[in-house]
């Protein structure tokens, strides 16, 4: 082993070292999260390039993501310090199966098809609806969007147009309408497609012509193969068998591959996905080194044997790979299982936590909140600007920006227009309007048409609670009211809180992780359990939660919501998943109150008079029940809000970015007098501290001594 090398495998433990030492034939990492499967792909590569059984730019690395082929050529370039850049590790090539596919196609394309180049379909929409309209199916906007997913899911899979009835019959799928007729949208939309002069691909056929350009013509194989020797495949238990067949042809005879995965974190077979290469990885190269990571450094000893058992009760094939996973990090706090009357409550309650560990020196940017379906970020953006903590949401548009919900704000702005008769109940008009654009009464199959009438849920939960909370609005108050909310929404921030699905955390790693919404029927989600309690579609639920709890490296908090919104049935049960893991301390409702602070780390907030839980947000962040008696010093309020009158033009920030009115409410009935004081109460943490703590304790010391 040369200096590099040697320098490489320092940072590693034995068993990442073998699979980064392995010689050039084919290598698989088996192993649970945060066990460094990642880390030891990077090194293994820079150790083949350092030792010269290969050169960088032979190499293809591929990732799911475009992030996670960014994060990899980062590590790569940081390698390359340990040998000052003379092996070159930034040409490795570290791209998604789609992107490295689309380069070679451009490449060989000429010579496999000739003179009629071809166009990149960025969206397959038109043609499906055209194809959907040719089979006399519906075309509103949702069915072609789900008939668009079942063609992706059948073209990933492998299966025709002539097969896809038969594949999704045998496979359990969710069809968003008779199997038939998907199959004649599915052939009527590969035809529509070689219509025109130009060849029409979309990204499936990209992998599709890739493989058979090599698979079909020896001179593309050989060059290709001349350019290409080592493979390297992240998140291997993901893989579909399109993509199977594109790495099989880019390897002909060959071995030289090293695949990495942990089969229990498979979460997307409705894609196609399929854990069954990886697991069958050493059946089909029996001379294959094999590697077993089992010493977590990711997550303390607490977060790890969480994990453990969360996974511990997995079934089946899948789970028959998972190894017992050894925390590596010091010990950290026990990860917390908090439950809560309704969401809002729930949501400030995480807020309210998120505040603390900032306080307490985490960065924004090192926090995340998962959940499992995109409209559950309504709330948690709520409750984080009214908190005044920076956040992004990931994989997806904020709430309000979401396309369904604009619309829906177009529909009831329209209808306020008309000035509807004053008299009519306005929650029912409101579900009455948000109908036409897909909130019936049940929710619908097919994938998106569910997301968008999740969305217009939450929507009609969100008029329902401030219609609870301000009975005498009328609808264009109403949707003034919402408007305000949609406006008064944070900019994105990037160095923010992360908000997103526990699809879209898979790879990443946070210090302090929020799961949220762990009910039964959330997750496991109400589709997985139609399937029925023991199917596969609920063991996948189960992975996504062990995905999400794996995501944390210290914090970890675990929560749910009795009901829906304040005041609604208190219908749920926590998630299936934490039985015989979340304490029963946890799981009863009345919990007696915690010792005096109205501020611990989660739990629900009580009133600072009577005690009660509190679970309307206004209530939370005052700190009191709206029915009991206020000790509000009016003048200081007066003060305070002119004071920040000043602060919002002298900072030339919008003024709930100073401080909410809501908090100055709490200033003004709670007086505090010092900096612990005042920073117990929401919204208010180290950095507001910081900035305006002199300015209103003086205002408030001077009110007390006058
Ligand atoms: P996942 O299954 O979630 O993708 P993974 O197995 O790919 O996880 P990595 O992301 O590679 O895990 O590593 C998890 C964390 O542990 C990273 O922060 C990484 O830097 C760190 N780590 C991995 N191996 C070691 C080691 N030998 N010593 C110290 N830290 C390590
Ligand atoms: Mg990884």
């Amino acid at each position: 082993m040369n200096a590099i090398s040697s320098a490489l495998v320092a940072g590693l433990d034995d068993e990442q070292r073998a699979a980064v030492l392995a010689g050039r034939g084919p290598v698989c990492v088996l192993a649970g999260a945060g066990t460094g499967k990642t880390r030891t792909i990077t090194h293994r590569i820079a150790h083949l390039v350092a030792s010269g059984h290969v050169a960088a730019s032979q190499v293809l690395a591929v990732t799911f993501t475009a992030r996670a082929a960014g994060e990899m050529r980062g590590r790569l370039r940081a390698l390359e310090s340990c040998d000052g850049g003379v092996a070159r590790l930034g040409s490795v090539q570290a791209l998604t199966f789609h992107a490295a596919a689309r380069r070679q196609l451009q490449y060989f394309w000429p010579r496999v098809v000739g003179g009629t180049g071809w166009q990149l379909l960025d969206s397959k929409f038109a043609i499906v609806a055209q194809a959907a309209n040719r089979a006399r199916v519906g075309t509103g906007t949702d069915t072609v969007r789900d008939l668009a997913g079942e063609i992706e899911w059948a073209k990933a899979s492998l299966i025709t147009p002539e097969g896809y009835a038969a594949a999704a019959a045998k496979t359990a799928r969710d069809v968003p309408m008779d199997a038939a007729q998907i199959a004649t949208v599915y052939a009527n939309y590969e035809s529509l497609k070689a219509r025109g002069e130009v060849a029409l691909l979309d990204f499936d056929d990209l992998l599709l012509h890739t493989a058979a350009a090599i698979e079909n013509d020896a001179a593309v194989a050989g060059e290709f193969r001349d350019r290409y020797r080592c493979f390297v495949v992240d998140e291997f238990q993901d893989v579909t068998p399109l993509q199977h067949r594109v790495l099989t042809a880019w390897l002909g005879e060959r071995d030289d591959l090293t695949v990495v995965g942990d089969a229990n974190q498979t979460i997307y077979s409705f894609t196609g996905a399929t854990p069954n290469y990886l697991l069958d990885f050493s059946r089909r190269y029996p001379e294959a080194t094999v590697v077993r990571l089992e010493r977590d450094y990711r997550s303390t000893p607490q977060v790890v044997s969480l994990a453990n058992r969360v996974i511990g009760a997995a079934r089946g094939r899948v789970a028959g790979s998972r190894l017992q996973l050894i925390g590596q990090r010091p010990p950290g706090p026990e990860p917390t299982f908090d439950e809560y009357p309704d969401e809002v409550a729930e949501a400030t309650g995480v807020a309210r936590a998120i505040a603390a560990l900032i306080e307490a020196g985490t960065e924004p940017a090192e926090i995340a909140v998962l959940y499992r379906i995109n409209a559950q970020s309504e709330v948690y953006e709520e409750a984080l600007t009214a908190a005044s903590i920076p956040f992004q949401v990931r994989g997806g548009e904020g709430f309000f920006s979401r396309q369904e919900i604009r619309q829906a704000l177009v529909a009831l702005q329209r209808a306020a227009e008309r000035r509807p008769d004053p008299d009519t109940d306005l929650a029912g008009l409101v579900r009455e309007l948000l109908e036409p654009l897909g909130l019936t009464a049940a929710p619908p199959t097919g994938a998106r048409a569910r997301e968008r009438w999740d969305a217009l849920d939450a929507l009609a939960e969100l008029v329902d609670e401030e219609l609870t909370l301000r009975p005498e609005l009328d609808l264009p108050a109403l949707v003034a009211e919402l408007r305000v909310r949609a406006d008064s929404r944070h900019p994105p921030v990037v160095q923010g809180v992360t908000l997103a699905s526990l699809h879209a955390a898979k790879g990443l790693e946070w210090d302090a992780v929020f799961l949220v919404g762990l009910a039964d029927n959330t997750l496991p989600i109400s589709h997985a359990l139609a399937h029925g309690p023991d199917s596969e579609a609920v063991e996948e639920e189960r992975r996504l939660l062990y995905v999400g709890v794996t995501r944390a490296r210290e914090h970890l908090g675990l929560s749910w919501a009795l009901a829906r919104a304040p005041g609604g049935r208190q219908s749920r049960r926590p998630s299936r998943f934490l039985n015989g893991i979340a304490p029963q301390s946890a799981t009863t409702a009345a919990r007696p109150a915690r010792s005096g602070s109205r501020r611990g780390k989660g739990g629900p907030a009580r009133c600072r008079v009577c005690n009660a839980v509190l679970s309307e947000r206004d209530a939370i962040i005052v700190g009191r029940c709206s029915t009991c008696p206020s000790n509000l010093d009016e003048t200081l309020l007066a003060e305070l809000k002119d004071w920040r009158s000043r602060m919002k033009d002298e900072l030339k920030v919008p003024a709930y970015v100073v401080f909410t009115d809501n908090t100055l409410i709490a200033i003004a009935e709670s007086l505090p007098t010092d900096a612990a004081a005042l920073t117990a109460i929401p919204g208010i943490g180290a950095r507001k501290l910081e900035q305006f703590g002199d300015d209103v304790l003086a205002m408030v010391r001077a009110r007390a001594d006058g």
